[in-house]
């Protein structure tokens, strides 16, 4: 474990998927950095074990270069491929069918187990230099000229200094001089699994009704539901027998789907979009969910929290290791990601507030943009390929 007082080249405050994949892709990259990642988590025991993280195929793409994809594909039942995606609303014309065979791919996405994912991760980081400080947790990030300062707790108890600070904790909390700005979209996410009447054949749905959207994604044997509700409506929805549940599910989603056979737990999370005024301070940056939480609606979050560790992993490549963290490097981060970071936040809340309007013309246009989509082969191949591969 790291000494309190030593100074390695880069910290790495959370070993979540996008920390993790960070460490990695710099231990791959092999640039003779010392670099230390910290968790309280213990290894191979992954926080949010419950979750299933929606992959697009550029996600597959970076974990396959990382070495991490057969690893997890490896993993009975971690990975469910999306080969279709079923696009409508509710009370209104207009529905899209983005299908993979029409982009030339074996899937769309994959959804993947985050227990799985993060147990591939912490295996092939085990097989390289990072130093991995787990149980240890960060207490406060705070940037300066020359280092940034990392206040520990636990076993490690102290401070360490480093050159950059990298700050992937999924929520920013530790980090100081980066301000936040958060917006409460008043909706939870009721989130449940289905049991299946018929087999889902790869196929996701995704319904816009004027209450939010509602998405059923493959999974395993089953469907994994996310359901945007109003907080008091998803209380009444807990509360619900399972038949009266499902009836109010093939209400709500009408006859585009089958019926369910059951439901599993029924549990809700409040939905809000929290991003960072800026993802640099001095000699700090933060990454995923620590620097953009997002919506579920378009399954973009953790794909932009990937491609911000890759990105940075690829930036720190090009830079000479006595200038990493410096004011360069870290303009030359924000530069590289600032098209697919706005985009991603600015596509996910855009459609919230598009499809969360309850306007009739609204409603029309809506309709229109989707049965643009299922007839125009072109606009409904840019469409697939930006949920594919991000939006830059
Ligand atoms: C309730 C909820 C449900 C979600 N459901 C889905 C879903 O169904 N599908 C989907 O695609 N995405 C979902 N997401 C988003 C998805 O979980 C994130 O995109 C993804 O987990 C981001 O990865 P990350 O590594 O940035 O953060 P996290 O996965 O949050 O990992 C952060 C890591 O940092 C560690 N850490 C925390 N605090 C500290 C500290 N002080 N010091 C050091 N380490 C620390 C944690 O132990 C953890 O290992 C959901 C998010 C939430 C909040």
């Amino acid at each position: 474990m790291r000494v309190p007082g030593a100074r390695p080249d880069i910290a790495i405050v959370g070993a979540g998927p996008v920390g993790a994949t960070l460490a990695l892709a710099l231990a791959r990259a092999g640039n003779d950095l010392d670099i230390v990642a910290i968790d309280p988590r213990a290894p191979g025991e992954a926080g949010r074990a419950d979750r299933s993280l929606a992959l697009s195929h550029g996600a597959r793409l970076i974990f396959e270069r990382l070495g991490v994809w057969s690893r997890v594909a490896g993993i009975e039942g971690a990975v469910t491929p999306i080969v279709a995606i079923d696009v409508s609303q509710a009370r209104g014309f207009g529905a899209a069918r983005l299908d993979a065979r029409e982009v030339g791919l074996p899937a769309l996405g994959y959804v993947v187990s985050y227990r799985a994912l993060s147990a591939a991760l912490d295996d092939a980081l085990a097989a390289t230099a990072v130093e991995l400080c787990y149980g240890t947790e960060v207490s406060r990030v705070e940037g300066a000229a020359d280092f940034a300062a990392l206040e520990l707790a636990g076993p490690a108890a102290g401070s360490i200094e480093a050159r950059l600070a990298v700050v992937a904790d999924g929520v920013g909390a530790a980090v100081t001089g980066v301000t936040r700005r958060r917006r409460d979209y008043g909706q939870v996410a009721l989130i449940a699994t289905l049991a299946l009447a018929t087999p889902h054949r790869g196929v996701a749905y995704e319904r816009f009704t004027v209450d939010g959207p509602v998405a059923l994604l493959p999974e395993r044997d089953h469907y994994a539901l996310v359901w945007t509700q109003s907080p008091a409506e998803a209380e009444r929805s807990k509360a619900l027998s399972e038949s009266e549940f499902l009836d109010a599910l093939a209400r709500h989603f009408g006859p585009r789907v089958d019926r369910f056979a059951g439901v599993g737990a029924r549990r809700s999370f409040p939905l809000a979009l929290d991003v960072a005024a800026a993802t640099t301070s001095r000699r700090v940056v933060v990454i995923g969910n620590a620097a953009q939480s997002l919506h579920p609606i378009a399954g973009q979050g953790f794909n932009l929290g990937l491609r911000d560790a890759w990105e940075l992993a690829r930036t720190i490549e090009r830079t000479p290791k006595s200038e990493v963290g410096g004011d360069a490097m870290l303009a030359a981060y924000r530069r590289s990601r600032r098209v697919d970071r706005n985009a991603g936040i600015l596509f996910t809340d855009g459609l919230v507030r598009l499809f969360g309007s309850g306007v009739p013309f609204a409603s029309a246009a809506r309709g229109a943009g989707l049965a643009l989509l299922d007839l125009v082969a072109p606009a409904r191949r840019m469409f697939t390929r930006a949920m594919l591969f991000g939006l830059h």
